[in-house]
């Protein structure tokens, strides 16, 4: 019988339907989406277009920063823009899109998240830090995101491995929700939502598929998607960008060993990653803990996603964990 699932933090209701008997094979798609060396590679070391705009003093062996040449958020050094909405035609709230947009490039072009090495994953997320922290001080950014697009179905229109942060002048929405519901937990509650989280999957033990000293990633009870993994820090840890870099070390270590589970079991599917944290603006949280959520995209959302922002997933948590532990 298909089951409503309340995701703990958000309140936000899931469908878990299983389809009969599915088995990861009906997932893999013959879209083979690992990346081919594209012809005219705008992140190409040599890509003429790009490498003038290169932050070169983020460069490592892996991996080089470019700001985006489409940004969503565009940098002002100029100012602070204000933080009050104008009415358009005395109607409609809008103000500019300010902050910053980066492109996080692995430089083997050929490499992919499935591919990548533990070097490789290490450089990546510290690499990142270290833009956090610079966007944590630009007076435009309110919150930063590191998101990652695997393959066309998730949105990779190039194929070249790269991240992107997203430095917004605003608190996005799913952040406003994640943060009401932990602080709504901790007063009813009195504890971290996030530290409950891992107490009772470690107890429950059914969806944990991997483990190390400072990391744990399981399948998330009110997933969205079918596969869908959460990666969270053991330890108390408000912000990303104040992990020690022998955590960022660990991290990498689990995302391969992750990466590794999806591989075998659904061939490299498209997927996302994202990285939620706290605003710039909030110091530290009792109730709060940064953490990744990786989304396969086996599938795409039907009119009553859309219409109602209930998703149906039709692959129980439990048993994505036992084929995702092998
Ligand atoms: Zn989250």
């Amino acid at each position: 019988m298909p089951q409503l699932r309340q995701n703990i933090i958000t309140g936000e209701w899931v469908v878990i339907a299983p389809e009969r008997s599915k088995r990861p094979s009906d997932f893999i798609s013959a879209e083979v989406v690992k990346p081919e060396s594209e012809v005219n590679d705008p992140f190409s070391l040599d890509g003429v277009p790009y490498r003038k705009e290169r932050h070169k003093e983020y460069d490592t062996k892996h991996i080089y920063v470019i700001p985006n040449k489409y940004p969503v958020f565009l940098e002002d050094p100029s100012s602070c823009s204000p933080r009050t909405y104008r009415l358009e035609s005395n109607f409609y709230a809008a103000r500019p899109s300010t902050g910053g947009h980066d492109v996080v490039i692995v430089k083997e072009a050929d490499d992919s998240i499935y591919t990548f090495s533990i070097e490789q994953w290490y450089e990546l997320f510290s690499v990142s830090k270290r833009r956090f922290k610079y966007w944590r001080k630009d007076c435009n950014a309110e919150h930063t995101m590191l998101i990652y697009n695997h393959g066309p179905k998730a949105g990779a229109s190039i194929a070249h491995p790269h991240a992107q942060i997203f430095a917004a002048n605003i608190i996005p929405n799913q952040i406003v929700r994640e943060m009401n519901g932990a602080e709504q937990y901790f007063n009813n509650n009195g504890k971290n939502v996030f530290e409950d989280l891992i107490f009772h999957e470690k107890k429950e033990k059914d969806r944990i598929i991997a483990e190390n000293d400072e990391f744990i990633a399981f399948t998330f009870y009110a997933a969205r998607f079918p596969f869908e993994v959460w990666v969270l820090p053991k330890e108390p840890s408000a912000h990303f960008e104040d992990t020690p870099e022998t955590f960022i070390h660990s991290l990498g270590q689990i995302m391969k060993d992750v990466m590794s589970r999806y591989a075998r079991v659904l061939k490299q599917p498209a997927l996302n990653f994202f990285l939620h944290d706290l605003p710039d603006s909030v110091e530290a949280s009792e109730f709060f803990r940064w953490h990744i959520e990786i989304t396969p995209r086996l599938g795409t959302y039907g009119g009553y996603e859309l219409g109602s922002g209930v998703v149906v997933d039709v692959m129980s948590p439990e048993n994505a964990a036992e084929f995702l532990r092998g």
